[in-house]
């Protein structure tokens, strides 16, 4: 029966917030209390070690084995002050999360005792076995070792008894096997072509950075309500469920007051994301009951980046302290909002100009059009590997929803900017006005105004907009690593930059003026790249239409989506800004390809199992409860008023059997297809399978099954429902 469920729903009811310990000291104390930052470095380092180790985060500078003796001893020495134990690498692997495997300090001391060790050899690097990680086949099991090897621009840090030590993990023959390595490669790359840009400009700019503000938002379920659906535990989203008579119509959640046991949730995750020198900034619910959004103040993009991998880590655990369990995943319950991670980019220099952020002087404008535009370039032309890279199998849920970012990627501008850039291309060559103290340059930058977008002015359908000072790539999934979309827009975007400098510096050396130069190029970008704007409702299918004419990629099966990487413009723009190299590419499709079979099949097989085992038995008692009602009506009735009298039974008899029979066939085709799929040896070929004749079974049994839920007694429904994921709290 269904008594499991109720009693879940009756324990949600009566749980109260669970009391938070708000630390006595103002949060500017204790941030970072857990982090070995510059300040502990300081401290905890001779100064040696600390100038080596700063120019090391600053300037990339190697460190060598003696410094990185003395940083090892410093981090020791703070770490077990604060109460540690074990240190671990800590990297980002081809899976969801982070990986890490946790050694104590302590080494024989050769008289029978124990010390606390911790070498630079082993603060450097570490052997692993990797086999276990996902390697698209870079190493078979023959090969099976791989390195972390430590990233000393993202401090260590401390959770629990254990020192993280942020890590990256490549392969013995040196392939990137994570996200971090790439990601740093790519930052690389576009803060380097970035800086040659800006010295067009600016001579006094030594160092450009690119920015990362990460928005995650998340539902937050009961505990034992999770506990009792098992689709939700196994594959992080609903299989089934009727949507709830109420949902997000009322728009009430989103305005209404935060509830307190989510409230105090929201606390102590923000108390130790502080700690962890997390900048955490903004609360919110969101559109879905139940659907929450924390953000922080945006940061330097791979350290931005690490930290959203923390607090997604921290968010799950702190979620059980309050009794809840968080959904990242993209599309939790169907009907309402899906999750996404807007990724808010830009790029800025070491003098505090924010390259996106429109100037106050002509040849700010022109510094700012420049960037803007060669952004909108490299995503124009890389606008089918943008959507690859935040593309999953659980992300295909939300995109192209009616809520969510569409399935083709184009970019946002707003009225102001798009008229900017309309009349720049428009205007003639030899139009003039005279450039701020610089007589004899003629150049005409229309004015620009210092953007303040309104809400009327920023379109929520698009996935890539620009909001003022930033690009916001909207289409990042929940569950998603934020590396993933910004390795190909950094990189896109450094390759991009690379060829406009190239252009023209062509045009300077025939002996044209710079500022001259650089506007003909801006203007033949302007004009090729149009396709790529597109500031009306994305939602509506005149767009898809029109996108498909532009010649914008309009692909939405995700395994199909994937060959984007394997491109030739996508492998040139990787090698030739050294971010990834076939090898690699290739080798991470086949991973993508192989988590794409992976979750669709967990997700068949979960749905075969709740179907077969926990709806239809149900089904098929409450409907014979029902027989024995008709039954009944027979023997006491007569024949006439009897069928009367059991009309409505006997229809929804039949009703019953006929969507038990649907499920049941449905079912059985299902099997059929993922065995046919699982056949096929090639990892592209069976996710495309998985995708074209498992995932719509999936649906189907669904339509049929949410049907059963509207019929069968409530008092008998074995799951919870979807009123009750989503309203209890
Ligand atoms: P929204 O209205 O989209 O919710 P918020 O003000 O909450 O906007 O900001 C979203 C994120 O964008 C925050 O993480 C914020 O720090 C970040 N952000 C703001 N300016 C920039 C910038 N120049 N570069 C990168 N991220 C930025
Ligand atoms: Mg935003």
């Amino acid at each position: 029966m269904s008594s499991l469920r109720f009693r879940v729903v009756e324990e949600a009811f009566k749980k109260k917030a669970v009391a938070v310990e708000r630390p006595e000291e103002r949060p500017s104390d204790y941030f970072a209390k857990y982090v070995f930052n510059r300040e502990k470095m300081f401290r905890y380092l001779p100064r040696t070690a600390y100038d080596a180790l700063v120019d090391a985060i600053d300037n990339g500078k190697p460190l060598d084995r003696e410094i990185a003796d003395m940083v090892a001893a410093g981090m020791k020495k703070w770490a077990i002050e604060m109460g540690v134990t074990h240190y671990t690498h800590w990297f980002h692997p081809l899976t969801d999360g982070t990986a890490e495997k946790h050694d104590a300090f302590v080494e024989q001391d050769g008289n029978g005792g124990v010390v606390e060790e911790f070498s630079g050899k082993l603060l450097i690097q570490q052997e692993g076995d990797a086999s276990s990680f996902p390697n698209g086949g870079i190493r078979n099991t023959f090969e099976a070792r791989g390195y972390s090897a430590w990233d000393p621009s993202s401090p260590a840090f401390i959770v629990g008894d254990t020192l993280c030590i942020p890590t990256v993990f490549i392969s013995y023959t040196g392939e990137a096997l994570d996200y971090k390595a790439p990601l740093l490669k790519s930052l690389g790359a576009v803060t380097e072509a970035a800086l040659d840009v800006c010295r067009y400009f600016d001579k006094n700019v030594k160092k450009v950075y690119s920015y990362l503000g990460w928005e995650q938002e998340y539902f937050l379920v009961d505990e034992g309500l999770y506990a009792a659906r098992p689709d939700l535990l196994l594959t992080g989203r609903t299989l089934m469920g009727h949507e709830s008579s109420k949902n997000q119509q009322l728009e009430d959640h989103y305005f209404g007051a935060i509830p307190t046991r989510v409230s105090a949730f929201m606390q102590e995750l923000e108390i130790e994301s502080l700690k962890l020198g997390i900048p955490v900034k903004t609360r919110h619910n969101e559109v879905a009951p139940n659907q929450f959004e924390l953000a922080p103040i945006y940061e330097e993009c791979n350290l931005a980046n690490d930290h959203n991998q923390v607090i997604m880590e921290l968010m799950r655990r702190i979620a059980r302290r309050h009794g809840f369990r968080v959904l990242l995943h993209e599309k939790p319950f169907k009907g309402v909002n899906g999750s996404g991670k807007h990724n808010n980019w830009s790029l800025g220099t070491d003098t505090g100009v924010q390259l996106l952020s429109p100037g106050k002087t002509p040849e700010d404008n022109l510094q700012f059009v420049t960037f803007l535009v060669n952004v909108i370039m490299a995503v124009y032309k890389h606008n089918g590997l943008l959507k690859a890279s935040i593309s999953s199998a659980t992300n295909a849920h939300r995109l192209g929803a009616n809520e969510a970012p569409p399935a083709i990627i184009s970019i946002f501008l707003g009225s102001q900017m798009s008229q900017v850039l309309d009349e720049l291309e428009n205007c003639s060559d030899d139009t003039t006005i005279s450039f701020h103290g610089k007589t004899g340059v003629n150049l005409n930058i229309p004015k620009i105004p210092e953007l303040l977008m309104d809400n009327t002015d920023r379109n929520r359908t698009s996935p890539f907009a620009f909001t003022g000072n930033r690009f916001e790539f909207r289409a990042v999934g929940s569950s998603a690593n934020c590396a993933s979309a910004m390795i190909v827009l950094n990189a896109a975007v450094a390759h991009q930059l690379k060829l406009f400098k190239i252009e023209v510096d062509k045009l300077i050396e025939s002996g044209i003026p710079k500022e001259k130069s650089i506007l003909s190029v801006l203007k033949s970008y302007i004009r090729e790249s149009r396709p790529i704007r597109f500031d009306g409702n994305g939602y509506s299918d005149a767009w898809k239409e029109e996108a498909c004419r532009r010649g914008l990629d309009c692909e939405t099966s995700v395994p199909v989506i994937f060959d984007a990487y394997l491109r030739p413009s996508s492998i040139r723009m990787f090698s030739e800004t050294g971010v990834m190299n076939a090898v690699e590419l290739a080798a991470r499709n086949e991973v993508k390809w192989e988590t794409y079979t992976k979750k669709v099949q967990i997700e068949a097989r979960v749905m075969g199992d709740l179907v077969l085992n926990h709806i239809l038995p149900v089904a098929t008692r409450f409907q014979s409860m029902l027989l024995d009602t008709v039954c009944k009506i027979k023997n006491v009735f007569p024949e006439e008023e009897a069928a009367e009298i059991s009309a409505r039974d006997i229809d929804i008899i039949r009703k019953i059997a006929f969507h038990s029979t649907a499920i049941q066939d449905k079912v059985a085709a299902m099997v059929d297809a993922r065995k046919l799929a699982n056949k096929i040896e090639n990892e592209r070929e069976k996710a495309v399978a998985y995708h074209d004749t498992v995932v719509p079974k999936l649906d189907e049994i669904r339509y049929h099954t949410d049907k059963l839920e509207l019929m069968i007694d409530n008092q008998m429904w074995p799951l919870p429902k979807y009123r009750e994921l989503l309203f209890v709290r």
